[in-house]
């Protein structure tokens, strides 16, 4: 046996996991299949139970380069606020969301110290003995060279495209969420609040494919964006250029958050999946994460889905529960499946499916809706709570 707990992926949720086995005296192996610290271009929203967890396992200085708390949102419609969510609003909602660089959290996790991480190392198959899984046949993904690394448990944090899962035989069918997003990063601009997430709506969003930039703040007056473009409408070439520089130049706060950049060249594409798979595991394997329940980012949901399967499955590894793969599913799958009906009432709303027929003909008395302080709160409450068993 080479090690105790082989996780497959450094992930967030990979990560969390790592770090409590670790810290508790748990010998544990990270397979990072990046050959280094990979930045993530991307916003990410961690709710205040999420950040609860990560406390304990970063250092105060790992958590402020990492973390800012968010003061409020704005929702701008030709230059002029038409949802807008205060600082007040959010104090009385008890509900504090904090705005992430994902690549920050993940390192910082990753550096901690408590656990073994090879980074440049893939899991191409699992191991078995009998019906059990019993650990990885790995690859250097710079040599090529594979060998085996034999564990009590392999966990696989690998991603909604994970091999583990494949190679457990476990089922997951996906849909694609019909909005794909176009992310980068910016320098934080004068012209912006400090700490106030901007959503500007593309006021051409029923003849273009963009429908809408958000941009977050980071720490250190860093900030990530993101272009969400419908995909079934989203073309290539020199008309999504003209589509960009329609948009993206229309509003003077938007061409500040986007100088510098050529649109669509230097912005990262992501498309996502959605759906939640059959099994969380099998006898000596278990999944977590984006690996059983990827999702759209609305809502917010996706890494705090991670987060809190790891640390259920940590609490049942620790307490040496006799059948922990049963335990964690039967735990952790109401909450994840609460999380991704977000998604799903998303994906059907923008595609004019189900009940979200209906509600798209009220769509213009929606603002007015969601202004009401009292619905803000709401949408915190549930947001926050979602992913909580
Ligand atoms: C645009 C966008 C915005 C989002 N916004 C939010 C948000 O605001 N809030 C939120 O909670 N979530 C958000 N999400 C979702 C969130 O990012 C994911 O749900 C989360 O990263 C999942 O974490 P994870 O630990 O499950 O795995 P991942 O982050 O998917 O990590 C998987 C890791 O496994 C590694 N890997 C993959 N295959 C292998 C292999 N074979 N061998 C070794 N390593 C491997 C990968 O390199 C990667 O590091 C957003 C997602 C997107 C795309």
């Amino acid at each position: 046996m080479d090690t105790e707990f082989l996780i497959v992926g450094g992930g967030i949720g990979g990560g969390v996991l790592a770090a409590m086995l670790g810290k508790s005296g748990r010998r544990v192996v990270v397979l990072e299949r990046n050959p280094g610290r990979t930045p993530i271009v991307r916003p990410e929203v961690l709710w205040p139970s999420t950040v609860e967890i990560l406390t304990p396992l970063l250092s105060p200085a790992a958590l402020a380069e990492a973390m800012v708390p968010v003061k409020g949102l704005r929702v701008m419609r030709s230059g002029a606020p038409l949802v807008e969510l205060t600082s007040q609003t959010i104090a009385a909602s008890g509900v504090q969301p904090w705005s992430t660089d994902p690549g920050a959290t993940r390192s910082k996790l990753l550096e901690s110290g408590a656990f073994e991480v090879r980074h440049g190392v893939e899991a191409v198959e699992v191991l078995k003995e009998g019906a059990r899984i019993a650990g990885i046949r790995a690859r250097e993904t710079g040599s090529g060279r594979e060998f085996d690394l034999r564990a009590r448990w392999t966990v696989g944090d690998d991603g909604a495209r994970s091999t583990v899962r494949e190679a457990c035989a476990i089922g997951m069918n996906t849909r694609l969420f019909p909005v794909e997003f176009l992310c980068f990063g910016f320098d934080w601009p004068a012209s912006l609040p400090a700490g106030c997430p901007h959503a500007f709506l593309n006021p051409a969003a029923g003849r273009s494919s963009l429908l809408v930039l958000g941009a977050l703040p980071f720490p250190g007056g860093r900030g990530a964006g993101l272009v969400a473009a419908l995909g079934a409408r989203l073309k290539e070439g020199p008309e999504l250029e003209a589509e960009g520089r329609e948009f993206l130049h229309g509003d003077p706060r938007i061409a500040d958050l986007t100088r510098g950049k050529v649109f669509p060249r230097d912005f990262v594409r992501v498309k996502r999946p959605w759906g939640h798979a059959e099994r969380y595991g099998t006898d000596g394997a278990v999944l977590i994460g984006d690996a059983i329940h990827p999702v759209s980012p609305a809502g917010g949901q996706g890494a705090n889905m991670s987060v809190h399967d790891a640390r259920v499955l940590a609490e049942l590894f620790l307490s040496n529960h006799t059948g922990p793969v049963e335990e964690y599913e039967r735990r952790r799958r109401p909450a994840n499946e609460r999380s991704i009906s977000i998604t799903r009432r998303v994906s059907d709303a923008v595609e004019g499916k189900g009940i979200a027929r209906v509600a798209r003909r009220f769509a213009r008395w929606l603002p007015r809706l969601v202004n009401l302080p009292i619905v803000q709160q709401r949408l915190l409450r549930e947001a926050s709570r979602a992913f909580v068993e």
